[in-house]
Formats: C-alpha cells, structure tokens, sequence
C-alpha cells in the first residue's frame, strides 16, 4: 500500500514521522508537510494536545481519533503514560463516552451484529478484513454500573481492546470488538435521534439466545479458535452463557473471572503480609452478583488447589446481598449464590454480618458507595491484627470506602485495596499507597497466554495462575507501602509473566492448540507488539 491510502491506514501510517526516504518509496511526498518529527516528538506533542484539553470527555475525543489514524502513535502515548491514560481510554471516563457514544461518533471501530442480522451473522463476519485472535464482546445490557446502554456499549470492547494492546502488547489487528446489538429497553436512548443502534425493545428468551448460538459458532468457524471474551453482559445473561459455552469454545467472562483472579492476587498479597494461610481466611462478600460469585468460587478453587475439601473451601465464604446475609433458609436464591447459602439464622444488615461472622476480610462488590462504615471497620479491626478491606465497587462514589476510612478507623492496620483510584494517605508520619485491584492487571495478561498457546479452553487453573502470578509479581517494597498490586508502570512486564503462567498452565491441563516452545517465557514475550516505529530506514510501518 502507498500514498494516500496509507496515510488513511491507521494500522501503517506514521504521519509526519515518515522520514524523507519513506516519503519518495511510498509516494507520500506533497502529502504530508515538509518538517520530519520523529516518534518522540510526535509523542510528546500529542501528549501536550491532551493535557489541554478541558474535560475528560475531550481527551478521550481526541484519544480516540488518534487510535483511529495512527495506532503506533496512540499505542506509544497510552504506554508510556499508563497511569494518566488507562482512566481516560477506559474507567471511569469510557463510562460516560458511552452514555454520549451517539453525539461523539467519528468513525466506527469493530463490527455490529444485529438483531436483524439473524442468518446472515457469518456473511457479516467475513467483512472483517482481518484475522482476529480475541474479540471482546458485549450486548451493551450492563455497562459498568451504568445499566443499560444498549449499541453505545461499544465504547466498552473498544476500550478493553486498547488496554489489551497498551497493557500486554496484543497486536492491534488481532483485536476484534464485537457489539450485539440486540436493542435496548433504555427510553433514553430510544428516543433519542443520534443513538447509534437499533430502534427496538431488547430480543429476549430464544430470539436472543439463537442470535448468541449463530454468532459464537461463525466466529469459531470465520476465526477459527479466535477467544471470546464476554463482557458486561447482565447477569441473568452472564453466568448462563459461561456456563454454556466455557466447555466448547475458548471462552471467558471477565466481570466473573477476571475480576476473581485480581481479588485473589490481591489476597495473596495480603496474606504476605500477615503470614496467614489462604485456607484459614473467613471472607464475608458485600454483594452476590457477577463479581462476587466469580471471586468465590476462585478462592475456593485455590483452597481446593490447596487441599481443602471444596464444602469446607465453601463454607469459608459468605455472601451479603440487598436482602441480607445469604443463608440456606431463602428459597429464592439464584443458583450462583446457592453453593453460598450456610446454615445461619438471617441477618439485616451488613455490619450485624461483620460482628457475628467475624471476618479477616471482606470484599465490597454491591456498587452501594459508604457501607464499609467506621463501625465496620473498627469492627475488623478489632477481630483482626490486620483485617483485609477491599472497596472494589466503581465508580469512585461507589466504593464501600474511601482509602483514607480504611486506614483510619483501622489505626492504619487495614490491608486495603480500591476498585477506583485513590491517592496515598498519610497517617501518624506513615504513607500508606493503596493500589487499584482492578481487572486490567489480569485481563491483558490471560488473553496474551491463551493466544501464544492458542488455547482451546479457559480453564479456571488458568485464572488460578493469573493470580499467583500477579501476585508474585508484588515486590517487598510495595508491600512495606501497603501496595498488594506492583505499580501500573510495570503492567507489561507484569503481563508477560502471567501469560507465561496461563500458557504454561493450559499446557499442564492439555488445553493449548500450539505445540510448546522451547523458551515460553520469550516465546511469549516475542509476539508483543511494540508501538514505536521500525527505525530501519526501508520500511514504513510499525511492527
Ligand atoms: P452485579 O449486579 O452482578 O451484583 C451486584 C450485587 O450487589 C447483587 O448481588 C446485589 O444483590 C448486591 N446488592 C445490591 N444492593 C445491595 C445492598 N444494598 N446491600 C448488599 N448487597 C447489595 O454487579 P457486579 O458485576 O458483581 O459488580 C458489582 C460492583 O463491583 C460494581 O460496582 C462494579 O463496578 C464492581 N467491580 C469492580 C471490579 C474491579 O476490578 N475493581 C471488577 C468487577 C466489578
């Protein structure tokens, strides 16, 4: 490709960093101005463009029409400034980009399928020019804790493709997002003229299930063994099509399975920390959802992995939802919950939970912001030398509590960690850095494992090596800070080490479809994708 149509692909064009012997070879001369920047410069320019823009919303406008002419650059900045990038190419600001997604729609990224494309799903699949490796796909149902959001959702598979790049060097082309759009029940939306999707009521029961069916299986067939990643799907829909497909197709759920595997990182951090063993721990869960049901039923893998029997594993997990504490009195609990239903006489309120249960940790994953109250946590720290407290519900004005509650109504024993960002907190001269226990440490990681080992199944040893991995990753000078996650900077390195671990794992379970390299670990670390430009003076494009 050569002149102007490479300057209008994003995947090769460098913009004015094509130097002048690029510039003759690809006919691009005339087209571009005369002054040659190099990457660098172009970097830091963009860097500064960003910086002025006023809003959130604004950086990501102009993130995303970088993302859409020039990916090394886009994938250059984001890298080399992850911890001012990621909250503004993903949570919290993708939040509101998708809740605008109509009124700030440039270009569209990735495919729609929808509901009017029952039949026909395959031949839309085969317009794709390229041949993905991972596609993340939502029906826009429950974005974040924004609800339903219908074809905007997209903004969500967007953004995680881009942290899957950012965070663990997966090629850009082999990135697919993938919108269902199988409509909305959002009247907003509905009525509003520059929504993006369908002008229908959701499909739901077999209409909707026959459009999943179709587009699972041509995926498999137009990309064979391509990794679909399920993504803020209701739960009602959630656990249900894990549950269909994880045994057939190479498949996960990230709000199920990628937020557990970092909670037990997170975990096993702690338990560094108090020397404790993982079998010993009581955790008492605030929430029953996708989240909190995926965190438990790791930890009990990893108890089981451990020895414990998998009824003694469970019943060191409790669970508290809107109506109380989860006992096996209730008849009316869904069936992710159930394996969580212990004997005990019910109970009201959470803190009542905390008194009776005595807990070492609890975990905040109810999206209900301030419940983790100065009661709660003098109560755990009460009970515990060091009580672990992670506020892992999103947005910022969800979480159960802020850092700075944690560590003081706990006279700064508490073993914190945050689903929303929060700054470093001094207590009595000591600072305490409380780190993101955030899937992005996991997702990227796990994807780059299964692709370099092209597995045919995601197996739960595989998020149970995620984790451990994570957590090994977690260096003594973090956690002298309090710190149970290593520092965002280092997330690409961090991730090869867990796709070193999840691929090693589905060789150890028999699931990987590539014979296995001699060196794994470089092996791994060889198909990352670097955003900075080939420097040989020949060739035009980014690796
Ligand atoms: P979900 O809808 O599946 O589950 C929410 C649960 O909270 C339900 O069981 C509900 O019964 C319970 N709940 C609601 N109100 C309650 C109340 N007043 N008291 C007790 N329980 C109550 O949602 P989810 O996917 O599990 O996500 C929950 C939260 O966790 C969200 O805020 C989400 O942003 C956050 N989350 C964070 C991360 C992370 O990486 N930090 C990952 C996943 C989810």
């Amino acid at each position: 490709m050569n002149g102007l149509a490479l300057l209008r692909d994003p995947l090769l064009n460098k913009g004015t960093a094509f130097t002048e012997h690029e510039r003759d070879a690809l006919g691009v001369r005339g087209l571009l101005p005369p002054h040659v920047l190099s990457q660098d410069e172009q970097a830091e320019r963009t860097l500064l463009h960003i910086r002025r823009q006023p809003t959130d919303l604004e950086k990501y406008i102009e993130l995303n029409a970088l993302h859409d002419r020039n990916e090394a650059l886009f994938f250059r900045v984001v890298c080399d400034n992850i911890d001012e990038m990621q909250p503004l190419i993903y949570t919290p600001t993708v939040g509101l980009a998708c809740q605008r997604y109509g009124h700030i729609f440039q270009r569209p990224r990735g495919l729609f399928l929808g509901a009017n494309d029952r039949g026909r799903v395959e031949q839309v699949l085969r317009n794709w020019p390229y041949q993905p490796a991972i596609i993340v796909v939502t029906d826009g149902e429950r974005i974040l804790g924004l609800g339903d959001l219908g074809a905007n959702g997209m903004g969500i598979p967007v953004g995680k493709l881009a942290l899957y790049t950012a965070c663990a060097g997966i090629h850009p082309k082999l990135c697919l997002p993938v919108m269902l759009d199988v409509g909305t029940n959002n009247e907003e939306l509905l009525a509003d003229p520059y929504y993006i999707g369908l002008r229908q009521r959701r499909l739901v029961g077999a209409a909707y299930d026959e459009l999943v069916e179709e587009f699972v299986s041509a995926a498999q067939k137009v990309f064979a063994g391509v990794l679909i990643q399920f993504e803020d799907f209701a739960n009602h829909n959630a656990f249900r099509l894990l549950k269909k497909y994880r045994a057939h197709v190479p498949t996960f759920n990230d709000d199920i399975q990628g937020t557990a595997a970092v909670a037990l990182a997170g975990i096993l951090s702690a338990l560094r920390i108090t020397g404790g063993r993982l079998a010993e721990q009581k955790i008492l869960f605030l929430g029953a959802g996708e989240a909190a049901t995926g965190i438990a039923d790791l930890i009990v893998a990893a108890m089981v992995h451990k020895g414990a029997r998998p009824e003694a594993a469970r019943e060191r997990c409790w669970l508290f939802d809107s109506r109380g504490l989860v006992v096996r009195s209730r008849g009316d609990l869904a069936e992710h919950k159930q394996p969580y239903a212990h004997e005990h006489a019910p109970l009201a309120a959470f803190a009542q939970g905390v008194r009776t249960l005595k807990p070492t940790a609890i975990i905040g994953v109810a999206a209900v912001g301030g419940t983790f109250t100065a009661d709660v946590l003098a109560d755990m720290a009460r009970v515990n030398r060091q009580p672990i407290v992670f506020a892992l519900s999103n947005p910022t004005s969800k979480a159960e509590c802020t850092a700075e509650e944690a560590y003081r109504n706990t006279g700064g024993r508490a073993l914190f960690a945050c689903g929303s960002p929060f700054d470093p907190v001094t207590l009595e001269g000591k600072t305490y850095v409380p780190r993101q226990g955030n899937n992005s440490y996991i997702f990227p990681g796990v994807g780059l494992g299964a692709i370099a080992c092209r597995a045919r199944r995601m197996k739960h040893e595989m998020f149970l090596a995620a984790a451990h991995a994570l957590a090994e990753q977690v260096s003594a000078s973090d956690l002298a800070q309090g710190s149970l996650y290593p520092a965002l900077p280092r997330i690409r390195e961090v991730s090869a080490e867990i796709a070193t671990a999840v691929a090693a794992a589905a060789y150890r379970l028999g699931v990987a479809g590539a014979p296995r390299p001699a060196d794994l670990g470089a092996h791994v670390r060889a198909q990352m994708f670097d955003p900075r430009y080939r420097t040989c003076e020949r060739s035009a494009a980014p690796q």
